[in-house]
C-alpha cells in the first residue's frame, strides 16, 4: 500500500479537532494532532507532515507565533501551512503572509469541500519521499 500522506493540525477545540481529523482519515489521510501550538512545533519537528493545518486562536502562543517558529526550521520552512480563521481572523491576510501562510481556510469549515480545500494545498508530488 501506498505510504499515507500525514496531515498536522494544531487546533485547540477538540470538537473540531475531531471533526477534521474524521474528514481526512475518511479520505485515506493521516492525522497527527496537537491541541496547542509548543506540541504543535515538536510534533512537527518529529513527524515531518506533507502540511499543517494551523488554527490561528489558540492559547497561549497563537496561530503566527506557531507560523514564526515553525519556518525557522529549516526542515519545515516549505512544508505548506494553512491557517485555519474565524471570520473576523478572514480580513488579516497581509499579517498571515507575513507570518508564513499558503493558505487558509474559513471557519466554520465545510465538510463537503474541506478535504479537497486540503489537496489544492498539497505538493502535487514530493520528489524525496521521507525528507
Ligand atoms: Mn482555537
Amino acid at each position: 500500500m501506498p505510504r499515507k500522506t500525514k496531515i498536522l493540525l494544531i487546533e485547540d477545540h477538540e470538537p473540531n479537532r475531531y471533526l477534521l481529523t474524521f474528514l481526512l482519515e475518511k479520505n485515506g489521510f493521516e492525522v497527527v494532532a496537537a491541541p496547542d501550538g509548543p506540541a504543535g512545533i515538536a510534533l512537527a519537528a518529529r513527524e515531518k507532515p506533507a502540511l499543517i493545518l494551523l488554527d490561528i486562536q489558540l492559547p497561549g502562543m497563537d496561530g503566527h507565533a506557531v507560523a514564526r517558529a515553525l519556518r525557522r526550521d529549516p526542515t519545515l520552512a516549505h512544508t505548506p501551512l494553512v491557517a485555519v480563521t474565524s471570520y473576523a481572523m478572514a480580513g488579516d491576510q497581509a499579517r498571515a503572509v507575513e507570518a508564513g501562510f499558503d493558505g487558509y481556510l474559513e471557519k466554520p469549515i465545510d465538510p463537503d469541500l474541506f478535504v479537497e480545500q486540503v489537496r489544492c494545498h498539497l505538493r502535487p508530488l514530493d520528489p524525496e519521499p521521507g525528507r
